[in-house]
């Protein structure tokens, strides 16, 4: 069975508290470069932007 080498699990961090989200699964052949995107955040209680860490 071949694994697929450009899935990644990557971690997210919350732009506004900053507080680790849920990893996403990332394609890193599709997203070669670091991602932004809407994410729910418990902490802060609403949608906000989250940024791939490190
Ligand atoms: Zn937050």
């Amino acid at each position: 069975m071949a694994k697929n080498e450009n899935r990644q699990y990557v971690t997210t961090r919350c732009s506004e508290c900053g507080k680790e989200l849920r990893p996403i699964n990332k394609n890193k052949k599709n997203h070669p470069e670091k991602m932004e995107l809407k994410r729910y955040c418990s902490n802060c209680r609403k949608h906000t932007v989250a940024k791939e860490k490190k």
